[in-house]
């Protein structure tokens, strides 16, 4: 008998749990991937992050084509005709076992839940398997048996834990040739825009993610000072990588491992690097253990009593990059044009919009769902409640990010306001860090600039007060 492996974000044939187990247990192998575009425009699910998995999908196919395993692509709209759609697979195809890599959101776990029940009920074995981050949700506790809301305690158990999670599966060997026919991966999905992906930006397949990994790893001893100035490639770029499973969080961690000669601790950069893989596997620890948080609810009760503003023109001014702070303009606009923005600028627009404008996080939250490449909502979820302090460890909410400081201290000479933001290239680069500077330089040399959205000043005391009326 065969076995069905069914893939999710997990698109890649290295180091690929229920892949190579499935090999492992079976001469006969079938892939299947299952399209949901109702599901995914429910989630707010970018073009650019769909178009991405599509073009991976594609390498995966072939692939997967080396190893004589058939990638079978199925589509329904939501999730909710899912397994059904995944035992009838697996009979026509005479799969006795399927295998899956876990997926923890509240909806996946649930559609996950019914396909091993309605699997099951088929006589089709089902095994899972923990695979989308390092160390598995449920492996750390405190020492009441809870889960962790706090990353320093977290990360001390962590650190004991992920060596014992970081072994790398080897790419499993060609399977028996089937009589069954790979389907073609379609070029578009009803209800999506492909036109303005940038494949020139996020080239597609495990051999473009490792060589990433491997140029990243060279420069890896610089990532603690890089990584915070957004007009250097001070960071990995690994991220809609990882969101899409083209390479997996283990890989990452093994050549940073490497790189220290297999401590966790060693070069500054390598260690920071990889305390972010560990913020990864935290938000999603976070979600599992606090499921409100993915339900649009924050972390602290407490906040929901913030009188947020639902300000439709201030929220499009700053969807658009046009707030008149340049360096929320510039990360705005970065977003827009790439479906990318640097962790800098993403927590500075975050709490801008958040705190300055005193908009609800959740409005923010979806609009970079719907823009990013690499949008994963445990991590956006975390990194924005963490920005409006309504989160697990989060900012306090008095220690509000002044733009200007902010630009000054990581973009010092404008290079990268003045890429985003070309209309500003007369403003000398002091004036990019003060708002009277810069209004005099407006004026001065006659630029087209929008109008501050918000007095700073004013801004900051409005969200003060909020927070303090708590
Ligand atoms: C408001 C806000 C929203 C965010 N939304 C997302 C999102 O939707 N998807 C996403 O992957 N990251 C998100 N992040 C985290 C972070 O900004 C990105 O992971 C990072 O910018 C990706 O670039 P990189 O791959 O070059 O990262 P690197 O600095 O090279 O880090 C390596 C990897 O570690 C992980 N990582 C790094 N920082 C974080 C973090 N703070 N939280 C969780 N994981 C992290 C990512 O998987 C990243 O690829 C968000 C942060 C904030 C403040």
């Amino acid at each position: 008998m065969s076995s069905l492996v069914w893939f999710r974000r997990d698109l890649r044939v290295h180091d690929n749990s229920a892949l190579y187990h499935a090999c492992k247990e079976s001469d006969e192998v079938v892939g299947l991937f299952v399209f949901t575009p109702e599901q995914w425009k429910q989630h707010d699910d970018a073009d650019a992050k769909i178009s991405f998995w599509i073009e991976n999908l594609r390498c995966l196919s072939d692939e997967l084509d080396d190893l004589n395993i058939p990638l079978i692509i199925r589509s329904c709209d939501s999730f909710a005709e899912t397994p059904k759609l995944v035992v009838e697979t697996a009979e026509e195809h005479n799969c006795s076992k399927l295998f899956f890599n876990r997926e923890y959101e509240v909806n996946e776990h649930h559609r996950d839940a019914v396909v091993i029940e309605s699997a099951q009920a088929s006589d089709i074995e089902v095994t899972s398997y923990h695979d989308r981050i390092i160390v598995p949700p449920r492996e750390i506790e405190t020492k009441e048996g809870k889960f962790y809301s706090v990353f320093t305690p977290y990360r001390k158990v962590w650190d004991t834990k992920a060596l014992d999670f970081a072994k790398v599966l080897r790419k499993p060997t060609a399977r028996n040739s089937i009589d069954v026919k790979a389907d073609s991966v379609p070029d578009s999905i009803a209800g999506f825009d492909f036109s303005n992906d940038r494949a020139d930006l996020w080239k597609p397949g495990e051999a473009e993610a490792k060589k990433r990994l491997k140029k990243f790893v060279d420069r890896i001893d610089d990532y603690d000072e890089a990584r915070d100035v957004p007009s250097q490639t001070g960071t990995s770029l690994l991220s809609p990588y990882l969101n899409a499973g083209v390479i997996s969080p283990r890989q990452c961690l093994a050549a940073a491992l490497k790189h220290n000669d297999g401590n966790i601790t060693g070069s500054e950069g390598a260690t920071t690097w990889i305390s972010e893989l560990t913020w990864r596997d935290f938000y999603t620890h976070v979600m599992v253990g606090f499921p409100r948080v993915s339900r649009h609810h924050p972390f602290k009760k407490k906040t929901e009593g913030i009188p947020w503003r639902y300000a439709e023109d201030d929220f499009q001014a700053w969807c658009e990059g046009r707030t008149g702070y340049p360096i929320v303009d510039a990360g705005m606009r970065q977003l827009n044009q790439t479906g990318w923005m640097h962790n800098r600028l993403r927590m500075v627009t975050a709490m801008f919009l958040t705190k300055n404008l005193l908009i609800d996080w959740r409005w923010g939250e979806k609009y970079f769902m719907q823009k990013l490449v690499d949008g994963d909502l445990a991590a956006n979820n975390g990194g924005w409640q963490w920005s409006a302090s309504t989160g697990t460890d989060s900012v306090p909410y008095f220690r509000i990010f002044n733009p200007f400081s902010q630009s000054k201290r990581f973009d010092v000479d404008g290079t990268f306001i003045k890429k985003l933001c070309p209309e500003l290239e007369a403003v000398p680069s002091s004036a990019l860090h003060d708002q009277k500077k810069l209004a005099a330089a407006l004026e001065k040399h006659d630029v087209d600039y929008p109008a501050f959205v918000v007095d700073y000043k004013a801004g900051r005391e409005r969200a003060l007060e909020a927070f303090k009326s708590l």
